[in-house]
């Protein structure tokens, strides 16, 4: 008997989206570019779990910050442990990085990473709940070539997928030596206005100044207009730094912008921190590749003082871009050149072989052996725009036989089926 009740539809959870094969090659696309660049840069590819302990994220990005206090997923399993989908990748290498025992491997290590992180946001365009981010770290090393190196191969990144109006946006948080003083007169500066400031800034003036620097309200973001500003502040051995990280992105002609209101939300940063904006219509979801200086991160998560820097970029985010500009990626499949249509169970039966035999000749060849009749089967042909389509019917299977169509004339000619790869190579030279 048919159930006539209709069952419940289920939809993709809330701030998730699929990939559907139509935009593969968006992605085959921009990882081949990734791969390519980083691979000749000496990065290696790492791959850590989805989730890992809650601990780990909430040491290394920080209690007070946004992704910890109101965006993780965090699960509790049967054993009583704590763990959670990892928001962001670096705390994860790092872990591994000291799990593994790279540390005693020839420094800088450097490394990159490729892979969905979940942040429990308010889902919009451009902000997702799950999302993927390919990320890049240098780790071992705290010399300015690292981290110009790092913002010169997120930008190249980025131009090379036909992004060229983009600016990188740069800033330098200081180290634990200078940022108590800049942070003083960041309090003094916003003291006598904490009055206009947001009712989350009010609390963030307590314990996170440096974050009403980037509140996106209104009218915050008027009084942080006359911020003190950070590079007016740094030692001088971070003021050198950060020169010559410009001087380094001087040379290598990497457009960029001095931003004393780019902060980024995470507290591991130390000294560098950047953004790749682009040229006009800022939101707070065009940022591509993002990140910093994390000089104190493998320290504080068991490891001996180690310098790092890195950067990781949203994949749906740069789609969304190149969508937008209209720029075209090639199909994940070369065009078919040929189409093999059958007609009967046993030339049915026989195709597959057929088939099989184009593919390892390196023929592109497409078929829809479900269908029977032969007229579906050549509008397919004709939609694909093939240069022949094979016609192997009951007759051409039984003789060992197999029609060649050449579609612009329609011209047919019987061919043999040993023969058969061999010509259609031979035409499709000509
Ligand atoms: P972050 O890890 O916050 O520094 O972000 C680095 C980059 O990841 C951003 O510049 C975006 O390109 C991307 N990104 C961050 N959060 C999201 C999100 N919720 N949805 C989509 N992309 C994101």
């Amino acid at each position: 008997m048919i159930n006539s009740k209709k069952q419940k539809q289920f939809q993709a959870p809330k701030g998730t989206h699929d990939i559907l094969p139509e935009d593969q090659k968006y992605w085959k696309y921009i990882m081949k570019k990734a791969e390519t660049l980083l691979d000749y840069y000496g990065f290696e590819r790492i791959d850590t779990p989805i989730f890992e302990s809650t601990d780990l994220f909430v040491r290394s990005i920080g209690e007070g910050t946004d992704i910890v206090e109101k965006e993780l997923f965090t699960l509790k399993t049967k054993g009583g442990d704590m763990l959670t989908l990892r928001p962001e990748g670096t705390a994860a290498v790092v872990r591994a990085y000291l799990d593994n025992g790279l540390n005693v491997k020839p420094h800088p290590v450097k490394l990159y990473y490729f892979g969905p992180m979940f942040r429990h946001e308010q889902p919009q365009h451009g902000r997702y709940r799950q999302f993927f981010q390919l990320g890049a770290e240098t780790i071992g090393d705290s010399s300015e070539i690292v981290d110009a190196e790092l913002i010169f191969l997120a930008y190249k990144l980025i131009e090379s997928l036909g992004l060229d109006n983009y600016n990188v946006h740069i800033n330098s948080l200081g180290c634990s030596q200078c940022r108590p003083a800049y942070l003083k007169a960041l309090k003094e500066f916003y003291k006598n206005k904490i009055k206009k400031v947001c009712s989350v800034c009010k609390i963030r003036f307590k314990d996170s100044v440096l974050r009403m620097i980037d509140c996106k309200e209104p009218g915050c973001q008027e009084i942080a207009k006359e911020i003190p500003q950070f590079v007016d502040y740094l030692d001088e051995e971070c003021r050198a730094h950060f020169k010559h990280i410009l001087e380094f992105l001087d040379e290598v002609k990497v457009p960029y912008i001095l931003n004393p209101h780019l902060v980024r939300g995470l507290d591991y940063y130390t000294r560098t921190i950047f953004e790749i904006l682009p040229n006009e219509n800022i939101t707070a979801q065009s940022a591509l590749p993002g990140g910093g200086r994390y000089d104190k991160l493998i320290n504080l998560l068991g490891g001996s003082k180690t310098p790092a820097a890195g950067w990781a970029t949203g994949i749906e985010r740069i789609i969304m871009a190149m969508k937008e500009r209209n720029i075209n990626v090639p199909e994940v499949r070369p065009k078919p050149k040929i189409f093999l249509a059958q007609l009967g169970e046993v030339a049915k039966r026989k195709s597959l072989n057929l088939f099989e035999s184009f593919r390892k000749a390196g023929v592109e060849a497409k078929s829809s052996l479900g269908r029977d009749s032969i007229k579906s089967q050549l509008r397919i042909a004709h939609r694909l725009g093939v240069k022949f389509t094979l016609i192997f019917g009951q007759k051409e299977a039984l003789d060992g036989t197999v029609i060649l169509k050449e579609m612009e004339s329609g011209v047919q000619e019987t061919i043999p089926l040993e023969k058969i790869v061999d010509e259609v190579k031979k035409r499709l030279k000509s």
